[in-house]
């Protein structure tokens, strides 16, 4: 009896009672290098850069249009610093199609607004306008760092990274004492800390002079000893305070990963990783580090941008073969993280189709709100095909939903890639704590993200 249960009943199991030690210590390695990434890349123009830097170590070389691409060339494109297309050239022609895997490096956030600057009884702040779904309260009281930049009329931009460094001051959003804080308590979470109160403090010791604005005529000139910036040049700045934490390992047995930007950065890395891995490809492999995910993928760096077709009819340019014939061909891996199950919460999920930590990479055959809103919602043989491949490449993955029918959902960049007619499916890294200022992931569902990607990057 035992072995007709074992025969026919799909029963899921912890990725630890899976993975032998040798892999195990792989994985340990992997998760080490995401984590010195992750915690040098807290805005998308920084992951770009660092993802570029590491490219360039494995041989990648911008892409330089009408240049002939033999098998094997690696290159890449960077699209105005803020996304990323790497692309390594598959012996079969691109009228095969390819497989690309795409993540977002955007993550969410507070940006400063264009007239950012005030004082108020004395003390100086920044007015900020959020990015991306947060949840406000989360983003009070926490140490946060600027970043970003300032571009000059002169056309020079001034490149900003304060609080990174241990040295450096760090800034925060005050919140009320629980003394005085009656009427703030009865309010909802929603309207408890509002976004035009996500003000951050910037400082407090006066200009030794008589006239107005001290504090803030303080701050100015120190903005302008530091970066030779005035008031006027934050109309053309892009900043944003993210918080300041590290990223480090969590747990008595170091088995998770907090941080800030997990979402989507772990799987970004698993793809770029993947990508720099990957050895003479049948088909060729490309991988997309994509901005605007959190707000829509709007813009000329999200995913509805053309830069991407454009240069993917460049390479097929080059081959004499027509874009519409490559992506009728392609294959797509939406990498990006789902909700892992939260036992703390364990009523807006439905367990038998949540992610799990610790089970591996997780893929979503649909995401969406509602009756599959809005969702890529990818096609059974789809699935089928990702089975396959991983049980021979030895990938630990599971099948899941983000929460409950009705309880609210999501989507990703999948609709917009197989709106371009290629087959698309959602998959990545399940997170505890997703949007928060500091979410947290299982080294080993990291790890099996980056070997799924590799093994579709691998696939004939
Ligand atoms: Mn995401
Ligand atoms: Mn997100």
């Amino acid at each position: 009896m035992d072995e007709l249960r074992s025969n026919l009943f799909f029963e899921p199991k912890n990725g630890y009672d899976r993975i032998e030690t040798a892999e195990r210590i792989d994985a340990e390695k992997y998760c080490r290098a995401y984590m010195e990434f992750l915690n040098d890349s807290r805005t998308e123009r920084e992951a770009v850069d660092n993802a570029i830097r590491l490219a360039e170590k494995n041989g990648f070389a911008a892409y330089v249009p009408g240049k002939e691409l033999k098998p094997g060339a690696k290159v890449y494109q960077n699209n105005r610093g803020k996304a990323l297309m790497l692309a390594v050239i598959g012996k079969k022609p691109l009228s095969e199609g390819a497989v690309i895997a795409g993540a977002h490096v955007d993550a969410p956030r507070l940006d400063l607004k264009q007239i950012p600057l005030y004082e108020s009884d004395e003390m100086a702040y920044l007015k900020t306008h959020y990015y991306g779904g947060i949840k406000k309260y989360q983003w009070v009281t926490i140490p946060l760092e600027l970043h970003g930049v300032v571009a000059l009329k002169s056309g020079e931009t001034v490149k900003v990274v304060l609080g990174r460094e241990p040295d450096e001051p760090k800034f925060v959003i005050t919140d009320l004492l629980p003394h005085l804080a009656q009427d703030q308590m009865k309010k909802t979470m929603a309207e408890g800390i509002t976004g035009e109160g996500l003000n951050i403090l910037l400082g407090s010791a006066p200009y030794a002079d008589e006239g107005k604005d001290r504090v803030k005529l303080a701050i100015l000139s120190l903005l302008n000893d530091m970066y030779g910036i005035s008031e006027e040049d934050f109309l053309s700045a892009e900043l944003v305070a993210v918080p300041a934490f590290d990223v480090c390992e969590i747990g008595l047995d170091r088995s998770l990963i907090g941080g800030y930007g997990h979402d989507d950065r772990v799987c970004a890395f698993a793809e770029l990783q993947a990508i720099l891995d990957v050895k003479d490809p049948e088909r060729t492999c490309v991988c997309l580090l994509c901005d605007k995910e959190e707000i829509g993928s709007e813009g000329v760096s999200g995913m509805q941008s053309e830069a991407f077709d454009t240069f993917m009819a460049d390479l097929c340019e080059s081959q004499g073969v027509a874009l519409r014939r490559c992506f009728e061909k392609s294959f797509c891996i939406s990498a990006d993280v789902t909700a892992a199950y939260d036992p703390i919460f364990p009523e807006v999920f439905e367990k038998r189709n949540a992610s799990r930590v610790n089970y591996g990479m997780g893929i979503c055959k649909f995401t969406g709100t509602r009756g599959k809103y809005a969702s890529s919602d990818a096609s059974a043989e789809l699935v089928a095909y990702l089975r396959s491949l991983y049980e021979k490449a030895g990938v630990i993955w599971q099948l899941c939903e983000l929460g409950k029918v009705d309880q609210g959902g999501g989507g990703t960049i999948a609709r917009f890639m197989a709106r371009r007619n290629i087959d698309t499916i959602d998959a990545g890294v399940p997170v505890l704590s997703m949007h928060a200022p500091f979410e947290v992931v299982s080294k080993l569902d990291c790890y099996m993200t980056y070997k799924g990607v590799l093994a579709a990057y691998e696939d004939r």
